[in-house]
């Protein structure tokens, strides 16, 4: 969108936030301010500013990862996070990959969302700690091993991977569930090692391998 169309829109979005405010009664629930501005930098600190000005316990960045360039949501990310009040928990929302998660908790993000993990299983990519999986590869055929030897998950503790693929390979609603409830665990593990690295004040110091020769199609 355009740069006057994008101010209009979260000009709009504050006066939703300001009503959601206003109506927001239940206590069991925290209701976040989601800071909206597209891909313009000013934008971002325009709406960052009114958003925190209606007073939320916690603040979102919103309308990133949803088709634009890897590059410019990290740096749009990077621009917005410190606009946000250092006390209160900070939301980027649709993020992302394991190497996004690392990167983007060192810009002082907090909490994050993805289908990635479950959308990625459906479709056979897997997540283990030498780098992606993709169950389909013929070469799983006969393999004994767990998906990951080092994951605790129910599925890397009951399963083989050939029996994985032959369940993915004949559509069985096992494969889908067993990928996902492994691809989540992963994502778990992957978290709780960065908050301890955050608790403990360690740099974080390793990364995804996003290139082990594994052939995944583009998911
Ligand atoms: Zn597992």
């Amino acid at each position: 969108a355009d740069r006057a169309y994008t101010q209009k829109s979260l000009e709009l979005s504050t006066r939703w936030a300001k009503r959601c405010r206003e109506a927001h009664r239940k206590e069991n629930q925290q209701l976040f301010g989601i800071v909206q501005g597209g891909t313009f930098e000013d934008l971002r600190e325009e709406s960052a500013k009114q958003i925190i000005d209606l007073d939320f316990p916690g603040y979102a960045i919103g309308g990133l990862s949803v088709g634009e360039e890897k590059s410019q949501m990290l740096d749009l990310a990077a621009h917005t996070a410190p606009l946000l009040p250092n006390d209160l928990p900070r939301y980027l929302m649709g993020v992302g990959t394991p190497n996004d998660l690392l990167q983007c908790a060192q810009m002082g993000i907090d909490l994050f969302d993805c289908v990635m993990p479950t959308r990625n299983a459906r479709n056979g990519s897997l997540f283990t700690s030498e780098g992606k999986i993709n169950i389909k590869n013929s070469k799983y055929k006969t393999e004994d091993l767990p998906l990951d030897p080092q994951c605790a998950c129910n599925t890397c503790r009951n399963y083989s991977r050939a029996y994985l693929r032959h369940l993915f390979m004949a559509d069985e609603i096992l494969a889908m569930r067993l990928n996902s409830l492994h691809n989540i665990a992963f994502f778990q593990t992957w978290m709780s090692r960065l908050r301890r690295a955050i608790r403990e004040d360690r740099p974080i110091d390793w990364s995804f391998p996003e290139d082990n020769g594994e052939e995944t199609h583009g998911d």
